[in-house]
């Protein structure tokens, strides 16, 4: 036990800790909220660690707003000042006899059992204003040593939960760390685990992942566990994390949706898109990848394509490409800046990209006696026209316009 660690700790936490104490319970914060304070990174959320049964819980904290959702795995959710404060009884995992999830779950007495199930040493960490921090396995050397290292073996630990080979190189790659050798050997040699692991749960670790400050060094470090779950070769990977690490020199420019495409740059848009349906993502997540997946490496920058792409996608999208463009090494530094710059002030100037940006509708059309398609058509027709700066985009003129097509 280490006393010399003050970890900073938020009001409503604080707030939370004391009930439990004045009810006569132990209570610590524990897990990422511990690691990030000793880092020096401010936590998310705070999760809390106790001795208090689910029930016992219920009434020390029956004045506050909580959540119940988990109250079986011994979690309440307590809202305090707009943060959510999850708060979980001592637990022992059960056995997984699916590699997934605990067959069922025991609540314990003691601290130490609590912490033993957890993956990694960074992670086990449990701390409490009065008692001061609990590192019962070297998180704190490792953090110093900047490592990622299971508690107990590593091969026992991935079999319990597949998962934990990806929570591995994501926490890896989001704190910059490097694996200890046997976790780094496990990773590999036990990857076919990650079958069993549901898609969402692969998805939620593998996009912290590729976001991570070391997701090149990761992905190009593991490219056969990362590639693994996706069913693509290791050789996709590979592109992928030398276009991540050519957008960490431009500055991290790329959201996740721009990273995803990375993983499929050598694939056909149509791979790449049902690789990428496969992690069950949503459709706003799956049109966002798709984007980069249809236009990446054709698109031209002037005024007239930034336009027309701005009306097909979003306004946003033709400067994420040109950054995607940029990391893909299809563009350069000044060129991408000049084009950056082009799509910045068409948006300011309020440019008309959309159909719906045209001072003509479909019902003044058809009191020009227009009906079914040629309104579409007529109207696309003329943004295209707007957008060539062949027309302006004025009422009377769109409307000479299409009488003297007639
Ligand atoms: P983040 O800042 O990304 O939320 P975190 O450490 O809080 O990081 P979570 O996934 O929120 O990560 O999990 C909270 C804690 O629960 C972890 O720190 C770890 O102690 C434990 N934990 C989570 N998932 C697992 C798992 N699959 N196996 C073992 N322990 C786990
Ligand atoms: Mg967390």
């Amino acid at each position: 036990m280490q006393k010399e660690f003050n970890m900073p700790i938020p009001a409503p936490v604080q707030f939370v800790l004391d009930r439990l104490e004045l009810a006569g319970y132990h209570a610590y914060c524990v897990g990422g909220c511990v690691r990030d304070s000793i880092m020096g990174i401010e936590p998310k959320d705070y999760d809390v660690t106790t001795s208090a049964k689910p029930r016992e819980m219920q009434v020390v904290f029956s004045d506050c707003r909580v959540v119940e959702t988990g109250l079986k795995h011994g979690t309440l959710t307590v809202v305090l000042e707009g943060m959510n404060i999850e708060v979980t009884t001592y637990r022992i995992d059960g056995t997984y006899d699916d590699g997934r999830h605990p067959d069922s779950v025991t609540f314990t007495d003691k601290l130490s059992d609590d912490l033993c199930r957890r993956d990694f040493t960074i992670n086990a960490m449990a701390y409490s204003p009065e008692r001061g921090l609990v590192d019962l396995y070297g998180g704190c050397l490792d953090i110093e040593n900047r490592i990622i290292r299971c508690v107990g073996t590593a091969t026992e630990r991935f079999s319990e939960d597949g998962l934990r080979i990806l929570r591995a190189l994501r926490f890896a790659s989001v704190l910059d760390f490097d694996l200890d050798e046997e976790c780094s050997d496990a990773v590999g040699s036990m990857k076919h685990l990650l079958d069993k692991i549901s898609r969402e749960r692969i998805y939620v670790e593998l996009t912290k992942l590729i976001c991570g400050r070391g997701a090149a060094r990761i992905m190009g470090g593991y490219p056969d566990v990362i590639s693994y779950p996706l069913s693509i070769a290791e050789e996709c990977v590979k592109r992928g994390a030398e276009i991540i690490r050519a957008d960490k020199e431009n500055g991290n420019r790329l959201k996740a949706s721009a990273r995803y495409a990375a993983f499929f740059e050598s694939l056909t848009e149509d791979e790449g898109n049902r690789v990428f349906a496969s992690l069950n993502p949503s459709r706003e997540e799956a049109r966002a990848v798709g984007r980069f997946l249809k236009y990446r490496g054709a698109e031209e920058f002037d005024e007239y394509s930034i336009l027309k792409l701005m009306g097909k996608t979003v306004d946003s999208f033709p400067e994420e490409l040109i950054d995607y463009e940029l990391a893909c090494g299809r563009m350069t530094c000044d060129e991408a800046r000049k084009n950056r710059d082009l799509c910045r002030r068409l948006i300011l100037e309020n440019r008309p990209r959309r159909v719906a940006d045209l001072a003509i509708n479909g019902g003044d059309l058809m009191k020009l006696g227009l009906s079914g398609r040629a309104i579409g058509e007529t109207l696309d027709r003329l943004l295209d026209e707007v957008i060539r700066g062949d027309v302006e985009n004025e009422k009377e003129k769109l409307i000479k316009r299409v009488m003297s097509d007639e």
